[in-house]
C-alpha cells in the first residue's frame, strides 16, 4: 500500500522541544487526529504510544527516535478528495539534556520540524540548544506555543521570546482567544478565522467570526503578517503596495518559500492537552514545511576516489540510505531505522554498507505505525522506513549499491564526559552483560565501553548521569542483566602547556642479542587546523594528536617509525598528572639512531614510550576537567543562595536575567562540582528552582583542586 506515494505529499518531520513543553502530547494528538491511534494516551497516566519504551514511560521523557508513519487530510480540504491525502513520517526526538546527540542525529534525517513551547516558560534554554542545531542543519521550522491553558501562561511572551532569544523571523500567524484556563481557540489570521475544537478530543474544528473584542488586534498583526510574506515577492509586494492583496493561495506559496528558505518562521498555538490548535499545526506541516523534494540533496563521497557524489531523491538513482537508529523491538528483534536519500531498497535484497565494507540483506522492510507494523516490499528515495535483518550495520552507517560505495556524512558523537565501572551480578550475567552493551553501543554513538588494563573492570562512559542510568536500567529490563555500579567519575583528561625535548635512547645488552632503540622528540601544545588546511604527508593528525616525521637521511629507518608512533601513543593513554589520557599533544620525531644488529620494533616502541613521558613531565602538564554550561532558572529571593552556592562549586556566573517573574542565571560549572545539585537546588528553593545543563568545553583545574584529585586518584 502507497509504496509510490508521491514525494511531494510527504513530510518528513519532528518535533523538538524543551522536556515538559508537551512534545509527548502533541506527537499523541498528531496520531490520534491522524487516526492512527484512537485513543489520546496522557503522559501523566503513562499510556503513550510515542514512548514506546517502558522506561521512557516510567521517567516521562522520551529517549529513543523511532519514526511513525500517519496520513493527514488538511482541513481545509475536502475529506473524501484522495488527492488531498498526505503522508507523515513523524521522527521523533528527545528533550532531554543529556541526549542532545539524538536530537543532532534526528536533525539529519528530517526535512522540517515543529518546535514546541511552553506557553508559560517560552524559550527555555534547551530550546536554544536545539534551534542552534537545527540552525546550522538548515532546518526549516514551524513553532507551536503550547500549554496556553496553563496559569501563567501568556502567547504574546513566548511569542517576544521567539523573537528575542531565537530568531527576527518568526511571525504571529495566529492569536489565541481567551487567557489561561478560559482559552476557548484560536484566530487564524491570514484566513481571519476564529477556530474552536469540538467533539471528542476536539476533533471538530468549527469555524466562527472573530469576536468584536478582537477585530483589531487581528487587523493590525494581520497587517504585519501580510507584510512579512509579501517582503519576499516582489510582484507580490509591488500589488500589495498599490492597494491590492495578494490571494490566499498566492500567500500561502510565498509564505512556504520563504519557510523553505528559513527566512521566515510562522508561530501557530493552543495547548495539546486541552485539545484547541493541533489541527492546525498539521495544515501548517503540509503548506510550509518541506516535501523531500524541497531541501537541498544529501551530499555523500565515493568510498574510493572520495569524489563528491549528490544524491539526488530519485527513485532509479543509485541506492544512498544513512542508518540513524538501531532499536530493539520486542516484535521483531532490531530495527534499524533508515532514511533513503535517493534509489530504493526492497525485502529479501542485500545492499552493501560502505562504512563496514560489508553487505548486508535486508530480511523485511516495515513502515511503523503508532501501533502496528507494515510490511513493505520496497522503498523509495525521500522515505523513511526500519528495516530487520541487519547484523553488521550500527546508527550513522551508510547503506549503498556495491558496485556504487559511497560514504554519507557521519553523525558525529560528543566526547562522553562521565564514566561508570559496572560489575556483573553473576556469572550468567557476565556474558549477557557483553552482548548488551555491544546493543547498546550500536544503538548509540554517544555511548562507549573500555575496559581498565588493570583491575579488567568494564568501564562504560557516557554523556551525563541520567544517560549512565538509563543504560543500567535498559540492561536490566531488555536484556536481563543485573550489575552492580560504582559511583559516576568525571572524565578527566591531561594536556601540556609549554614545550619540551627529550632524547630518548633504550638499549639493552644481555648475553645474546640485545635491544637498540633511540628518539629525540619535540613536543608541543596541538594548534587547532586551520579550515581548508593540507595535511603534509610527514604528518599524521587526528583530533587530539599530532606526529610530525622529520627524520632525514635515514638515521631512522623508515620501517621502525610506525612502532615509535605506537610507543607515543602508548606513553599518552596514561598521562603524567594522574594516569588521565594525554590530549592535544603535538609530537615531532626530529632525531634518533639505530643498530645494524640490535635494533628491532619493540625497542623503538619503548623508546618512543619513554620518550613522551619524560618529555611531557617537563612541558607543563595540567589536569584538564569537563566543564558545563549551567542555567538555573529560580525566584527572586533565592538569588544570594543559588550564586553563593555555585560559586562554592567553583561555578562563573556569565550572565543573569529575568524571565518572567523569575531569575535565570547563566554559569560555566565544573561537572565534577554538580553531583547532587538537582537535590540541593530543590531543597534551597523550596523546589521552585530549576536548571539544566550541557557540556561546553575541558579546562585546566586550578592547582589546589588538582591535588585532591591526585590524592584521590592514589587511593
Ligand atoms: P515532553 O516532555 O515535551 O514530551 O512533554 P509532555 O507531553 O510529556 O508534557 C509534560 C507535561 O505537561 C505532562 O504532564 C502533560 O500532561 C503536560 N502538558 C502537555 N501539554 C499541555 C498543555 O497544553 N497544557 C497543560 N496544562 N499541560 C500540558
Amino acid at each position: 500500500m502507497d509504496q509510490s506515494f508521491p514525494l511531494e505529499k510527504t513530510r518528513n518531520f519532528g518535533i523538538i522541544a524543551h522536556i515538559d513543553a508537551g512534545k509527548t502530547t502533541t506527537s499523541e494528538r498528531v496520531l490520534f487526529y491522524t487516526g492512527e491511534s484512537h485513543k489520546i494516551g496522557e503522559v501523566h497516566e503513562g499510556a503513550t504510544v510515542m514512548d514506546w519504551m517502558e522506561q521512557e514511560r516510567e521517567r516521562g521523557i522520551t529517549i529513543t527516535s523511532a519514526a511513525t508513519t500517519a496520513f493527514w487530510t488538511p482541513t481545509y480540504a475536502d475529506p473524501k478528495d484522495k488527492e488531498a491525502k498526505q503522508r507523515f513520517n513523524l521522527i521523533d526526538t528527545p528533550g532531554h539534556i543529556d541526549f542532545t546527540i539524538e536530537v543532532k542525529r534526528s536533525l539529519r534525517v528530517l526535512d522540517g520540524a515543529v518546535v514546541v513551547f511552553d506557553g508559560v516558560a517560552g524559550v527555555e534554554p534547551q530550546s536554544e540548544t536545539n534551534w542552534r542545531y537545527a540552525d546550522d542543519g538548515h532546518v526549516p521550522r514551524i513553532c507551536f506555543i503550547n500549554k496556553l491553558d496553563r496559569m501563567g501562561a501568556s502567547f504574546e511572551r513566548s511569542y517576544q521570546s521567539i523573537l528575542n532569544r531565537l530568531t527576527k523571523s518568526a511571525v504571529r500567524m495566529q492569536i489565541p482567544v481567551g487567557e489561561e484556563e478560559n482559552v476557548t481557540g484560536v484566530i487564524d489570521l491570514l484566513t481571519r478565522t476564529y477556530y474552536t475544537f469540538e467533539g471528542d478530543k476536539g476533533k471538530d474544528l468549527v469555524k466562527h467570526e472573530v469576536p468584536a473584542s478582537h477585530k483589531d488586534e487581528v487587523e493590525k498583526y494581520r497587517a504585519t503578517l501580510i507584510e512579512t510574506i509579501v517582503a519576499e515577492d516582489e510582484a507580490q509586494m509591488e500589488a500589495y503596495l498599490m492597494g491590492e492583496e495578494p490571494s490566499l493561495a498566492e500567500l500561502k506559496k510565498t509564505l512556504r518559500k520563504a519557510v523553505i528558505a528559513n527566512k521566515i518562521v510562522p508561530v501557530f498555538t493552543g495547548t495539546a492537552l486541552k485539545n484547541i490548535g493541533v489541527q492546525l499545526v498539521l495544515d501548517a506541516v503540509v503548506d510550509y514545511l518541506p516535501s523531500p523534494l524541497d531541501v537541498k540533496p544529501a551530499v555523500g563521497h565515493d568510498a574510493h576516489t572520495d569524489e563528491e557524489i549528490i544524491c539526488e531523491p530519485k527513485n532509479e538513482a543509485p541506492l544512498s540510505a544513512l542508518v540513524f537508529k538501531i532499536a530493539a523491538d520486542p516484535f521483531v528483534g532490531q530495527l534499524a531505522f533508515i532514511r533513503i536519500y535517493s534509489g530504493k531498497m526492497e525485502s529479501g535484497s542485500y545492499v552493501y554498507n560502505a562504512t563496514k565494507g560489508k553487505k548486508e540483506r535486508i530480511a523485511r522492510l516495515v513502515r511503523m505505525h503508532a501501533n502496528d507494523r507494515e510490511e513493505i516490499k520496497a522503498a523509495y528515495a525521500g522515505e523513511i522506513v526500519a528495516a530487520v535483518g541487519l547484523k553488521e550495520s550500527v546508527t550513522s552507517d551508510t547503506l549503498c549499491d556495491e558496485s556504487k560505495p559511497l560514504l554519507l556524512e557521519k553523525i558525529d558523537a560528543p566526547a562522553p564526559v562521565i564514566s561508570m565501572r559496572i560489575e556483573p551480578k553473576t556469572k550468567a550475567d557476565q556474558e549477557k552483560m557483553g552482548i548488551a552493551l555491544g546493543r547498546l553501543v550500536a544503538e548509540d554513538p554517544s555511548f562507549r565501553v573500555t575496559t581498565d588494563e588493570e583491575t579488567l573492570e568494564t568501564i562504560i562512559w557516557g554523556m551525563g548521569e541520567l544517560h549512565l542510568d538509563i543504560i543500567v536500567d535498559r540492561m536490566k529490563r531488555e536484556f536481563n542483566v543485573e550489575c552492580t555500579t560504582g559511583k559516576p567519575q568525571v572524565a578527566y583528561r591531561e594536556t601540556i602547556q609549554g614545550t619540551a625535548e627529550q632524547n630518548e635512547k633504550y638499549v639493552k645488552q644481555s648475553g645474546g642479542r640485545g635491544q637498540y632503540g633511540h628518539a629525540v622528540i619535540r613536543i608541543k601544545p596541538l594548534e587547532k587546523l586551520e579550515d581548508g588546511a593540507v595535511v603534509p604527508k610527514n604528518v599524521i593528525r587526528e583530533d587530539h594528536f599530532e606526529f610530525i616525521n622529520s627524520i632525514k637521511g635515514g638515521v631512522i629507518p623508515q620501517e621502525y617509525i610506525p612502532a615509535i608512533v605506537k610507543g607515543i601513543r602508548e606513553g599518552m593513554d596514561r598521562g603524567v598528572v594522574a594516569g588521565f589520557p594525554l590530549v592535544d599533544v603535538s609530537v615531532e620525531l626530529y632525531d634518533g639512531s639505530y643498530h645494524d644488529v640490535d635494533s628491532s620494533e619493540i625497542a623503538f616502541k619503548i623508546a618512543g614510550s619513554m620518550a613522551m613521558r619524560a618529555a611531557a613531565e617537563k612541558a607543563r602538564p595540567v589536569l584538564l576537567e569537563p566543564v558545563m554550561k549551567v542555567e538555573v532558572v529560580f525566584p527572586p529571593e533565592y538569588m544570594g543562595d543559588v550564586t553563593g552556592n555555585l560559586s562554592s562549586r567553583r561555578g562563573i556566573v556569565s550572565s543573569m536575567e529575568d524571565r518572567g517573574m523569575l531569575k535565570v542565571a547563566n554559569a560555566l560549572v565544573p561537572l565534577s562540582e554538580m553531583f547532587g545539585y538537582a537535590t540541593t537546588l530543590r531543597s534551597m528553593t523550596q523546589g521552585r528552582g530549576t536548571f539544566t545543563m550541557e557540556f561546553a568545553e575541558y579546562s585546566p583545574v586550578p592547582s589546589n583542586v588538582q591535588k585532591d584529585i591526585i590524592a584521590a586518584r592514589g587511593k
